[in-house]
């Protein structure tokens, strides 16, 4: 048995038994004056004491809006102090909240927003090239009939209202500034009795990962889920109240609100927001101006902060670690990133929206090597094992699939039992989709996924869900999705096209289309138009195939730019 590839974390550190409400307490009785939460983009400062003083009054207005524990709340905004506010103040009530990507437009919101039935939406004015209220507008357009609350619509039949937060927003929304007049309605009794009501293994989160199957599906996580992983990243980092993260990773996934917000809360450290999206400098200057001794990143951020030509002008000495993670960390990376960035600790953290999301970590005691080549060891509490496509375990140093289990795993997705049964199996075990070697000491490489998906910096996309949105095109007959490797972003979007007889569209014509529907990342970088794709003997499409054919027309045609330019 054990040469299999089957590991066990460590079982001495207890898992919290409480909900995110009352971890939230605990840490502002014990931390109530240090600071709590920085934004800087909106020049917003508060101490455990203050953010504990919003957030209560947030969590009564959210009651007086008639939010019930299990009723879901939406929220679609870029990285903001009223996002972290929502987080805790919807937990204090037992709301789920929904994370609605910042990036998504129209059609991809409305999917979320039914599918979920989210009851209220907390939105944001604009963002980048989203209009939000716009969209909003045209998804919703008798929104201005209504007092909020009293929504009635076709589309969304479960939505009752949307706050703005805007500092004027349009009729029919609801400003967040008047949240904390309504809040006036519910007593701190009435707060105390809902909060105390909740149980940890409730559902407090739902995420929208796409999967294989083309739709999104709403993973659930339970406040046991999430508070603890959240705990057990922070415990690894070794995170104190003296400890002041810089959390430029976007909030609607786990790694801002759950390895960020949540293992800062449990820890009593602080949280700094750089900006409202990631900006290289932005967080170079976070990290230098606030004296953070952590950092999180995707390989990406790190790659595009070493490089910044201003990098030297900013003081990184306070850093001591951090966390890269969300995608393959490049070993040339690391070690920069502990030379050049003072992170002599940092660790590599590997896991899934569906498992809260950390399964496997280094720490600082690892070996150099290891820390910088693998994704670490089993999370304590945690299991993990490698299979074969039989469900088998593999001996050490075999590919297989990555399989975890413990209290991470989701309670499943969003009414979507099918899909729960097919990604966790009877035995508990979260099939992940993504190929592992594990050696002798329990420590796991990622060496592929057998899952269809592209990682375009740190944004997860699957072909199979572009696939079924370009079909939708008038013109298009087939159509097939790839990733090619990407020196800036990791991996880069192809779309190969094949039109309808007679039928044509240019690339800008398909750009300008996408834009106005899909989130940005989504938009293929390229576009190759076709009469066929290659494909086996049995019909099957040759994506591999594909993968080399573009990969080398790409190059080819950056060759021949290269020449032109120096002719
Ligand atoms: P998400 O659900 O957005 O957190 O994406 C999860 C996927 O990201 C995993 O299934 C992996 O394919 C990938 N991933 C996350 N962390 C790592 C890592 N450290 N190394 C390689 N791939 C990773």
């Amino acid at each position: 048995m054990s040469a299999q590839s089957y590991s066990q974390g460590r079982q001495d550190k207890s898992l919290l038994a409480m909900t995110i409400g009352a971890a939230f307490d605990l840490t502002v009785a014990r931390f109530a004056e240090r600071e709590a939460l920085v934004v800087r983009h909106q020049a917003l400062r508060y101490s455990w004491a203050q953010l504990a003083e919003v957030v209560d009054r947030h969590a009564r207005a959210l009651l007086a809006l008639g939010l019930q524990a299990g009723d879901r709340l939406g929220i679609w905004a870029p990285n903001c102090a009223e996002w972290c506010i929502t987080q805790f103040a919807s937990a204090k009530i037992g709301a789920i909240l929904v994370n609605i990507n910042p990036a998504y437009r129209s059609s991809e919101l409305e999917y979320a927003l039914k599918q979920s039935g989210c009851k209220w939406l907390i939105c944001a004015s604009a963002f980048k090239t989203s209009d939000y209220l716009g969209m909003l507008n045209g998804l919703l357009p008798e929104l201005a009939q209504y007092l909020p609350g009293e929504l009635r619509s076709e589309k969304l039949p479960e939505l009752r209202g949307v706050v703005s937060l805007a500092a004027e927003p349009p009729a029919g929304f609801l400003p967040w500034a008047e949240l904390s007049a309504i809040a006036a309605a519910v007593t701190a009794q009435a707060l105390r009795e809902r909060q105390d009501s909740l149980q940890f293994d409730q559902p407090i989160n739902i995420q929208y990962t796409s999967g294989t199957t083309g739709f999104p599906k709403g993973a659930t996580l339970s406040h046991y889920n999430i508070l603890n992983n959240g705990y057990m990243v922070g415990e690894s980092l070794g995170l104190t109240e003296h400890d002041r993260l810089v959390i430029p990773v976007p909030l609607y996934h786990c790694f801002g609100m759950v390895m960020g917000n949540l293992g800062c809360l449990t820890h009593g450290s602080t949280m700094i927001y750089p900006g409202d999206a990631f900006d290289p400098l932005a967080t170079l200057a976070a990290v230098a101006e606030e004296k953070a001794t952590a950092l999180y990143g995707v390989p990406t951020m790190f790659i595009a902060e070493l490089d910044h030509p201003q990098r030297s002008a900013f003081d990184l000495s306070s850093l001591r670690t951090g966390i890269m993670a969300g995608a393959t960390c490049p070993v040339e990376v690391m070690r920069r990133v502990i030379n050049d960035m003072h992170m002599k600790e940092v660790q590599i953290a590997y896991g899934m929206t569906e498992t809260s999301p950390v399964s496997l970590q280094t720490s600082a005691d690892d070996e150099l090597e290891v820390r910088v080549t693998t994704v670490g060891r089993t999370q304590p509490q945690l299991q993990s094992k490698v299979v074969d496509e039989a469900g088998n375990l593999v001996a050490h140093g075999q590919i297989g699939e990555l399989c975890t289990r413990g209290y991470s795993v989701m309670i499943g997705y969003w009414g979507n039992p099918q899909a729960t049964a097919e990604a966790i199996d009877q035995d508990g075990w979260m099939h992940t989709g993504d190929l592992a070697v594990m050696n002798e000491q329990g420590y796991v490489c990622i060496v592929g996924r057998s899952k269809d998906m592209i990682i375009r910096g740190g944004e997860n996309i699957y072909p199979r869900e572009l696939e079924e949105f370009f079909f939708t095109h008038p013109a298009v007959a087939d159509v097939q999705v790839i990733g090619i490797p990407d020196q800036k972003y990791g991996e880069e979007v192809v779309a190969w096209i094949k039109f309808h007889p007679g039928h044509s569209a240019s690339e800008e014509e398909l750009r300008s289309w996408c834009k106005e529907r899909i989130a940005h990342f989504k938009t293929p970088h390229y576009f190759k138009f076709v009469e066929a794709f290659p494909m086996t003997v049995t019909g099957k499409i040759q994506k591999f195939r594909m993968r080399e054919i573009s990969i080398e027309e790409l190059s080819e045609a950056a060759a021949q730019r290269l020449s032109s330019n120096h002719r």
